[in-house]
């Protein structure tokens, strides 16, 4: 028995000097997503196991190997979520959201799960943010996404971005693409990977983007979804590719870009950085048209995509992008002996009445109290002895300017402190 404990494979502790690059790509997030008009909603943790089978696909690689599912005291089956829009739709079913004024725009952030081989970029507990719009077929609201999730990563200071686009057809004219590609497989079948094979039957889509080496001639040489679209998709394409022509938005076809998730119809994309190696993928999403209905709701044109923050931030530290610092309470009250200890905590809840960041000194003698304060970064050190008090004073040391100390009498130092400060 190992005697200590460990945190379970493929989790992380984000430690306190990991935090500047969590808040500001939390808050960039949400700033941007607000700013054009998204609205947030909060869904459970974990959702009947059935929601994900269904709404994810059960021949996906999510459903068939990676979802924490587990049965609960009632004997309910439920599944910690592996992604974010199976339960969004969910959502919007159940509360009937339909009735809001269209397009819907949402958005969520926090955990996901998924049992995956950990590495570098790819945990088995790591955080999504998730935006999507409803209600609107036009290639407008894939333009939108796409704009926000880049916007996202040019906010951040990312350089080298781009887009990863496809189209993966519809139900009317994805069959005929998939029997094209079977059939193609099929003649090939003595040079693929075991995995294809499988896949083959299961999910033939996926066979686009599987790894192996030995795969990589046979899908180069494969057969083009965006060579067998329908009209109504072809047009869907071209008018998106003209909006982000306009744009000036650089993106790549990709005709192997398929995505591991069932419910996409027309556009799938991604945006990839450098930063992360293989793992190069910040965020990816596309439309599902058709999830809504699947999951027994009105039919309802849907697009959307989700950003791994994880990625985010190696991508923030591989490229050197500085997070703007945590902000530090100003004020740190020192005391000379335990005589002092009592006004001096009076002191510290009066400069945070007035809204002032402050904290106290817990230990040592006042030579480590001032150490302390200088490790943790505070502006203006308070100092008090029986001397100070005598008189009615507060001796005050500006650690910002090489450690300056005068004295302001005790009624005063509110007053004082904010004038300084609003000075910084
Ligand atoms: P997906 O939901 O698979 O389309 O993934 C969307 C984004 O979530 C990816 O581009 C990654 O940034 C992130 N992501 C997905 N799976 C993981 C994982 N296991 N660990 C970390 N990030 C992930």
């Amino acid at each position: 028995m190992s005697d200590s404990y460990t945190r379970p494979k493929g989790t992380q502790d984000l430690l306190p000097g990991d935090q500047a690059y969590w808040d500001f790509v939390r808050a960039t997030v949400v700033d941007l997503a607000r700013a054009y008009g998204f609205e947030r909603i909060d869904t459970p943790l974990f959702e009947e196991t059935a929601l994900f089978a269904r709404g994810v696909g059960e021949a996906t690689d999510i459903v068939e190997k990676e979802m924490y599912s587990f049965r609960d005291k009632g004997e309910r089956e439920l599944t910690l979520r592996p992604e974010f829009t199976a339960g969004v739709v969910r959502a919007y079913i159940e509360n009937g959201l339909r009735v809001l004024p269209k397009p819907v725009k949402l958005y969520s952030m926090g955990p996901a799960f998924r049992y995956e081989q950990p590495q570098a970029g790819r945990y088995r507990q790591f955080h999504q943010f998730n935006a999507e719009i409803f209600g609107i077929e036009d290639p407008l609201a894939d333009l939108e996404i796409m704009l926000l999730a880049w916007d996202i990563y040019a906010a951040l200071g990312f350089q080298n971005l781009s887009f990863q686009l496809n189209s993966t057809g519809c139900p009317k004219c994805r069959p005929e693409y998939v029997a094209t590609l079977a059939s193609y497989y099929h003649a090939h079948a003595g040079e693929i990977c075991e995995d294809c094979q499988r896949r083959l039957e299961t999910n033939p889509l996926r066979v686009l983007d599987c790894k192996q080496r030995q795969c990589q001639p046979i899908i180069e040489a494969a057969p083009k979804i965006t060579d067998h679209l329908c009209e109504e998709c072809r047009q869907h394409f071209e008018r998106l590719r003209g909006h982000l022509d306009d744009l000036g938005k650089p993106y790549t076809i990709n005709s192997r870009l398929v995505r591991g998730l069932d419910y996409y119809t027309k556009t799938v994309f991604e945006v990839w950085a450098e930063g992360i190696g293989a793992q190069s993928a910040v965020c990816g999403g596309g439309r599902y048209d058709g999830l809504m209905e699947l999951l027994d709701g009105p039919p309802t044109p849907a697009v959307g995509f989700a950003a791994g923050l994880e990625r985010a931030v190696l991508v923030m530290q591989h490229q050197q992008v500085e997070p703007p610092a945590l902000p530090i309470p100003p004020v740190y009250v020192a005391y000379l002996d335990k005589r002092t200890r009592s006004r001096a905590v009076q002191l510290l809840v009066r400069i945070r009445e007035a809204g002032i960041g402050a904290q106290i000194a817990m230990s040592g003698s006042l030579r480590s109290q001032l150490r302390h304060a200088d490790k943790r970064g505070a502006r203006f050190v308070l100092i008090l002895g029986e001397d100070e008090l005598d008189r009615g004073e507060v001796t005050v040391k500006d650690l910002g300017s090489e450690g300056a100390q005068q004295a302001v009498p005790l009624a005063e130092i509110v007053p004082w402190l904010e004038a300084r400060l609003e000075e910084a």
